[in-house]
């Protein structure tokens, strides 16, 4: 290779990197291999990526470039050859509670701007079509009435309003007019009715009364100019069918001829519930309100029923669909509508083309990265991270850039094996058009389908950061050094001795009939004492049965909630079940503050140490002096957190070291009390394998310890903010609290894609977690994509066949050979091909359930 076809690192030292030095192919496929820890994400994020950005804002000017000093500068020497740098990683900041898939994506835009031009308006109250006319054209089709046609042309002054009125009979007396309409009855003006001051009235001025024929022409444009005067802009013409008025109301403003509610011309802003002109005045554009302040439960709002904008944006029609009503069709089920819609007018097909293609084209890519189940209205917030990684990757896929570099975060996280190979093509497709790839990963379909492997390790932390292999597929394949390499060979240890739990489980936990989301005819057990894998593709229901069904039941079963509830059906065999732990992928604890030592419980033995030290005994330290939660012991100028924050426009916050504790946290007496000549934060800087060592004397701090330790995270330092954990380390980070307590068994356990993030090497040691939960007696309901930990389970639910509508079902259900053999189950053919690969475990039977 020549060094203008690479990205060139050298001598990178960010966080565990040990200098470094590495070629990363351009216009290629790269992924880094290696188990957690190793330093996989420190080369590609924040080396490459974060050079990346910081050469970015460099180019930028004003606000930003001020911070540049500030701004983290990766440590590495130089790195040669790099283009600008997009991260899809699975954090990816908060989308905000306002942003959708439709936004995310930016079809959003583009339906904006097809609704603001090409909508049809509709009035909002009683849903007729509103057309803004020219006086010219009302004349015409006045003048278009059957010749002999009597009518009357009249200028509506009130519609429906309660008063006496009397003002408005002055002005059409004065504006030499003799008659008016009033509710219904044509009167004399100098004798109008007496009106009932509380009741609701209809006024027109009678401007003319005319019979259709040759030369009326000039009079009925005179008279139509006057009524539209008068009523600043609307005529009613009432025509005579014999006996009866037929009312047509026109108007040269967007107004509803019928309730006269006048609507804004449309227009793009008017379609953003970002902005105070589209958004719906009732829920400020969040689509929910909370209605009952006391009980803080978020309902769909009233006024635009979870649709975000003003009722005449959601009156208008586009093929006679509202944007709201394009909302909640499905990615897939939008394709087909956008591929039908036609104008019939050449003109408004001209200002079509473009934005059709543009959303047919969005929409396409969003169905090539497996997320053609996900409606464009569906809140960005409740993705999970993998289908947010996705979206995003989908939106870069229609922007169609060149020449730019993307650093991805296991993109097949939440992915089904038969989804792979779809994104798969299409992160063929980026490269194809010009652009390097740089993806941390550890699907095997993926690492073998890479032009180029970096694998790092060998270890975690300390014992990792470097590179241990480098090359094609067969180099890293035939490395003695790399576990990777050795996983490839097939001398993974991935046989595992079944467990007998089934034979031994004492029930069933049953779910019957629930209809949550796209779920139907659901009839599902789950064995008690035992662990379970819910499987099937994405968006085939696998969390709505879990979270949305299972975990709601049984929090309405601890808070004794009885209020009906039928889309949940009927959960029932749980009766020997005392509690529920859920372990999500969301953030560890409310706050940046909850760090895993903190979460653990191991902080608060650790500072019960350092108040028993010899120096904190003179001084009169206790433990809460030790906490960097409390005014006392910790630094006031960063409260505890060893940095600020730098709001930056365009750019997410901007963190800087603390300069008064200089990150340490504490304040300067604190830090003078050392425990084996470390300070509090000192400890909070070190690995948790590291603090094992330290503290291997102090048998109260090690169980927290080491159950991160077992759980795959040893390489996280105690004081690592929760904010700064990947979705997969916070939840193992949560299920080692767990662990290190003592806990009675009867327990379940919800986990969502525990192995997200993990290597090959550190499944077996997380899968000894769950067998230890388990063999305890818990209930664990696990779901997962993870081949490994479907084959080591004891049962399996799997869902499908397919996302959506398409799915929903129970395909197959029982122990993993049982999916294997099933001919209905997706997941079966891959999961036979890991059964057959694993070396059979002769001791081991599969009860019958
Ligand atoms: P991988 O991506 O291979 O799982 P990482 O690059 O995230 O590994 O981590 C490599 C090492 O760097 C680990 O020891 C980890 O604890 C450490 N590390 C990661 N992020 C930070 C950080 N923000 N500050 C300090 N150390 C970090
Ligand atoms: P999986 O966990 O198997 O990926 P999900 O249970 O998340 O699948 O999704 C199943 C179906 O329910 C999909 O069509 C998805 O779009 C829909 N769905 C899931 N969560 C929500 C939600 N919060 N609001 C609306 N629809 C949802
Ligand atoms: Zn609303
Ligand atoms: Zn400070």
């Amino acid at each position: 290779m020549s060094r203008a076809d690479v990205i060139a690192v050298r001598g990178a030292r960010t966080h565990n990197l040990k200098g470094v030095d590495v070629d990363l192919p351009r216009d290629s496929l790269v992924v880094l291999t290696g188990v957690s820890g190793s330093g996989k994400s420190s080369l590609a994020f924040d080396t490459v990526f974060v050079e990346g950005r910081r050469r970015y804002v460099e180019s930028l000017s004003g606000h930003a470039r001020r911070f540049l000093d500030q701004f983290e500068r990766p440590d590495v020497d130089e790195v040669d050859g790099l283009p600008p740098t997009v991260a899809l990683d699975q954090r990816g900041g908060d989308p905000g509670p306002r942003s959708t898939v439709g936004t995310l994506t930016e079809i959003q835009d583009s339906l904006r701007l097809l609704f603001s031009r090409l909508g049809l308006p509709h009035c909002p109250k009683c849903g007729l079509p509103i057309r803004s006319q020219t006086p010219e054209q009302m004349a015409a089709s006045i003048l278009a009435l059957p010749a002999g046609t009597r009518l009357l042309l009249l200028a509506p002054l009130v519609r429906g309003r309660k008063g006496a009125h009397a003002e408005v009979f002055q002005a059409i007396r004065r504006a030499g007019l003799i008659r008016a309409r009033v509710d219904g009855e044509v009167v004399e003006i100098d004798e109008p009715p007496k009106l009932a001051k509380t009741k609701l009235h209809a006024i027109d001025a009678v401007v003319d009364r005319l019979v259709i024929r040759d030369g009326v022409a000039p009079r009925l444009a005179e008279s139509l100019g006057l009524a539209l005067k008068l009523a600043d802009g609307l005529a009613t013409v009432a025509v005579d069918s014999g006996g009866t008025w037929e009312d047509r109301t026109m108007s040269v403003h967007h107004a509803c001829p019928d309730c006269g509610v006048s609507i804004p011309a449309l227009e793009p802003r008017g379609y953003s519930f970002n902005s105070p002109q589209g958004a719906c005045p009732t829920c400020e554009g969040l689509g929910v309100v909370v209605p009952d302040p006391e009980a803080p439960e978020e309902v769909p709002c009233p006024a635009c029923h979870g649709a975000r904008l003003r009722p005449e944006a959601l009156a208008a029609r586009v093929g006679g669909k509202s944007i709201a009503e394009v909302g909640d069709l499905a990615v897939d089920a939008a394709r087909a509508f956008f591929d039908g819609l036609t104008f019939a007018e050449e003109d408004d097909a001209a200002v079509a083309a473009p934005l059709l293609r543009e959303i047919r084209g969005r929409l396409r890519f969003l169905a090539d990265v497996g997320l053609g189940y996900l409606t464009l209205a569906r809140a960005a917030g409740t993705l999970s991270g993998g289908e947010l990684q996705r979206a995003r990757l989908a939106t870069q896929l229609g922007s169609e850039l060149v020449g730019v570099c993307y650093v991805l975060d296991e993109p097949t996280a939440g992915l089904h094996p038969s989804d792979t190979d779809r994104l798969l093509q299409n992160l063929r497709k980026l490269r194809d058009l010009g652009n390097s790839l740089l993806i941390v990963e550890h699907d095997e379909s993926i690492i073998r389908a890479a032009d180029w492997l970096v694998d790092v390790g060998p270890g975690a932390g300390p014992s990792g950061g470097e590179i241990v292999a480098v090359g094609p597929l067969e180099r890293i394949a035939e490395s003695p050094a790399s576990l990777t390499g050795r996983h490839l060979r097939g001398e993974g240890s991935r046989a595992r001795g079944r467990s007998d739990r089934l034979a031994r489980s004492s029930g069933w936990l049953t779910i019957e009939g629930a209809t949550v989301h796209n779920l139907r005819d659901i009839d599902a057990k789950i064995p008690l004492g035992a662990l379970t894998c819910v499987t099937g593709v994405s968006g085939s229901g696998k969390s709505t049965l879990v979270f949305d069904v299972l975990a709601r039941a049984f929090r309405r079963r601890e808070r004794g909630d009885a209020r009906p509830a039928p889309e949940l059906g009927a959960v029932a065999g749980w009766d020997s079940l005392i509690g529920m732990v859920e372990v999500d992928q969301s953030p560890i604890g409310r706050t940046p503050r909850s760090t895993p030592a903190t979460f653990t419980g191991a902080f608060d033995e650790i500072r019960r140490v350092f108040a028993k030290a010899r120096e904190s005994r003179i001084r009169g330290y206790g433990p809460a002096r030790f906490s960097f939660n409390a005014r006392g012991g910790r630094c006031e100028v960063c409260r505890g957190l060893g940095k600020r924050r730098v709001p930056m426009r365009l750019l997410p916050d901007l963190f800087v070291v603390c300069e008064e504790c200089r990150g340490q946290r504490f304040n300067r007496p604190t830090l003078e009390v050392l425990f084996k000549e470390k300070s509090i934060g000192d400890v909070l800087d070190m690995r948790v394998d590291e603090a094992i060592d330290f503290f291997g004397a102090q048998p109260r701090v090690l169980p927290g310890l080491r159950s991160l330790q077992d759980v795959g995270v040893g390489y996280l330092t105690l004081g690592q903010s929760g904010a700064t954990l990947s979705g997969g380390e916070a939840q193992r980070v949560k299920l080692a609290a767990h662990l290190s307590r003592p806990e009675s068994g009867d327990l379940l356990y919800i986990l969502d894609e525990p192995t997200t993030g993990l290597h090959f090497a550190d499944v077996n040691r997380l899968l000894g977690v769950l067998d230890r939960l388990a063999d305890r007696g818990n209930t664990l309901v696990v779901i997962e994509h993870n081949l490994d930990v479907i084959a080591a389970a004891d049962w399996v639910l799997d869902m499908g066949p397919d996302a959506g509508a398409q799915g929903g079902r129970i395909v197959a259900i029982g122990p993993p050979a049982q999916i294997a053999a099933s001919p209905d189950s997706p997941t079966g053919p891959y999961l036979k091909h890991v059964i057959d690969a694993t070396e059979g475990d002769p001791g081991h039977a599969t009860p019958d359930p």
